[in-house]
């Protein structure tokens, strides 16, 4: 592997999950009785406890959480030209799950101290083609909710919420993920609970319910299998993947407290360099700080990849944030968005990372992620 001499100094990962016992049981038992394909007991478990956590009827687990918003956006049966409006500053599958379903994404820019869509500016994009809003919790912490669901109300919108990043995270006490018609998660290996791959859609409606689990099962029909009416996908989640799932759904209290003390210790450390700004907490939210992101002063004189580059110098692994909608190319290939400026969005792609935050992290790791920081900005 590794030649001695360069295992001086540690290198400090930006993620590492932590796996416990009870994974490792419950995915004895799939290999063990042979449940390891998208039948068997844990995926129902997993579902109904997870939207029981979230404070949802139904859940439908599904294979990652891009396609959890593919499927989602496949409820609203969008006509051609159909909109849905969304933060520029996201990752692209929320794009992508509307485009994929024939929809327009429609872009608002970030508030400049949550990251989270500006939901001043939201208002401004609704047209008479408008279908649906779909915010994303970012990086741990809530969208301001209360102001979309009265909009959502008033234009009589669906409401799609990304919760990916925010396991555990409250607005105004309730759990994020809680709010949407839909709201759609990612279990990745990054995600505060992880299946390896994974997603899963919540509602509380039953007839989305239902559409959601026949698009996850390429629309098979229960009294004719092979006689299809609609086109499908094949987005199941293995049973092997809900048991390590539930297993991390059991100890969720303690990875969310983690997750907390994480983005407080950091906050403690780094709160007095002026260059950074650091995460904040609303009043009305509780942030779970799922990336600890920084966004580094132009007046450094570095931009975040000069940042990131002398981080890995010294053996802190980084990531940089988010590349907004409107400045994909591929996106704009397509004629989305030509000329559009979001310039919170444009600021944070630029002067933005996130330090090592996985579940793993320890403290002395925190406290030497931060001295090599602050080494950096002297
Ligand atoms: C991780 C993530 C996704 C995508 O999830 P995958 O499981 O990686 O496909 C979607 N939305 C947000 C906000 C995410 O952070």
């Amino acid at each position: 592997m590794t030649h001695m001499a360069e295992v001086e100094k540690e290198i400090i990962p930006v993620n590492e999950p932590l796996l416990g016992t009870q994974e490792t049981r419950y995915v004895m038992e799939c290999l063990k009785t042979g449940w390891i394909s998208s039948e068997g007991r844990f995926i129902r478990a997993f579902e109904e406890q997870w939207a029981a956590y979230c404070g949802m009827k139904y859940g439908v687990a599904v294979s990652n959480g891009t396609v959890a918003l593919q499927a989602a956006v496949a409820s609203l049966d969008l006509s051609p030209g159909d909109e849905i409006i969304l933060p520029s500053f996201t990752i692209i599958s929320c794009a992508q799950a509307v485009t994929y379903n024939g929809g327009v994404p429609v872009l608002v820019d970030s508030d400049p101290r949550t990251w989270c869509v500006d939901v001043k500016q939201v208002e401004k994009k609704i047209t008479p083609r408008t279908r649906a809003i779909m915010p994303v919790h970012i990086y741990g912490h809530p969208v301001d909710m209360d102001p979309l669901c009265a909009l959502a109300e008033k234009y009589n919108l669906v409401m799609i919420e990304d919760a990916a990043e925010a396991h555990g995270a409250e607005y105004k006490g309730r759990k994020c993920g809680g709010f949407g018609d839909l709201s759609t998660f990612s279990f990745y290996a990054n995600k505060i609970i992880t299946t390896g791959e994974g997603g899963m859609v919540l509602t509380n409606r039953a007839d989305y319910a239902e559409h959601l689990r026949s698009v996850r099962n390429l629309c098979f029909q229960r009294e004719r299998r092979f006689y299809h009416t609609e086109l499908g996908h094949n987005f199941r989640l293995t049973n092997i993947q809900a048991a390590i799932g539930l297993g991390q759904l059991e100890r969720i209290e303690e990875l969310v407290a983690r997750k907390r003390w994480m983005g407080e210790a950091y906050t403690e450390c780094l709160k007095d360099i002026d260059a950074l700004q650091l995460p904040v907490e609303e009043a009305w939210a509780t942030n779970v700080y799922w990336m600890y992101g920084v966004v580094l002063d132009e007046r450094m004189g570095m931009d975040a990849v000069e940042f990131a580059r002398r981080l890995a110098e010294r053996g802190v692994m980084t990531r940089p944030f988010f590349l907004g909608m409107h400045e994909q190319p591929i996106l704009q290939k397509i004629g989305l968005f030509q000329g559009e400026r979001y310039p919170v969005a444009e600021r944070l792609a630029r002067q933005g990372l996130y330090l090592p935050s996985g579940l793993a992290l320890t403290q002395s790791q925190l406290q030497q992620v931060c001295e090599v920081v602050r080494e950096v900005l002297a």
